[in-house]
Order: structure tokens, then C-alpha cells, then sequence
């Protein structure tokens, strides 16, 4: 499931087709599989936490590699702008990796129920136009 979500996939089914669209943008639910990425109620803050936690790691490389490479005469200007360049720039690249990794993370902390699928099965067929029927797809 990491491995799918790292390549910016469904973590559940692998689909190139999931949630994420476009690049910052998501739609309700994976466009091959039908989970719904927003699983439970503050669910994005696993994604947001998760972003700031890389773009910081990231940051972290970036000076310790500057100021190695460039000592000991720093061009403090140049430095500060490329961080700061990295700080902007970093979270837009890392934003739908992180939707992908951390719902991979909630799946498997926390598998989908019965009823969870049957959202997902009941969403693709309507989404298909496929509704053979069922208490989901007939909306009761
Ligand atoms: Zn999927």
C-alpha cells in the first residue's frame, strides 16, 4: 500500500485513477476502487502533520548540505533564499503524496468494515451506471 501511495496511486486498489485531482485538488472518493479517502472527521490532519514533518526533514538536508558545501565564506543571502524557496515550494510537491501515504496508513491501522466497501462497490456502480440494486445503491 506504501509502495502505490509513494507513486501517487490509490493505496487500496492501485489505481491511477484515485482520488487525487489534478495535483491539488481530491476528489470524495478513488475513481477505481470507490474509497472514500476522507475516512474520518480531521482526517487531514495526518496529511498536513505528515507534509510539515517532510518539507522540515527536507529543509533540515538542505542547510546541513549549504552550509557544508559552502563554508566556511556563506553567502547568507543566497542560503536564505534557497531556503526559503524550498519552504514554498516543498509542501505544493509533497501535497498529494501525502493524502495517498497517509490514507495507506489509516488502511492499514484501520481496515475498511463491510460497510466501508459496500459504499465503495455501491459509489463505482452508480458512478458506472452500472446500480444492479442494494440497500446503498437503491438509497435506502
Ligand atoms: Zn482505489
Amino acid at each position: 500500500m506504501f509502495t502505490r501511495a509513494a507513486l501517487r496511486t490509490c493505496p487500496r486498489c492501485g489505481g491511477r485513477k484515485s482520488f487525487i485531482k489534478y495535483w491539488l485538488g481530491r476528489y470524495d472518493r478513488c475513481r477505481s476502487c470507490g474509497i472514500q479517502w476522507h475516512r474520518e472527521h480531521g482526517f487531514e490532519l495526518g496529511p498536513i502533520a505528515l507534509n510539515v514533518v517532510f518539507t522540515f526533514f527536507s529543509l533540515a538536508v538542505i542547510m546541513i548540505v549549504a552550509f557544508v558545501t559552502t563554508g566556511p565564506d556563506y553567502n547568507v543571502a543566497g542560503l536564505m533564499a534557497l531556503v526559503i524557496g524550498a519552504a514554498i515550494v516543498l509542501p505544493l510537491i509533497f501535497h498529494p503524496f501525502t493524502y495517498t501515504l497517509w490514507l495507506a496508513f489509516d488502511l492499514a491501522v484501520h481496515p475498511p468494515d463491510e460497510r466501508e466497501l459496500a459504499e465503495a462497490d455501491a459509489a463505482i456502480a452508480a458512478a458506472r451506471g452500472t446500480v444492479t440494486g442494494g440497500a446503498l445503491a437503491s438509497g435506502e
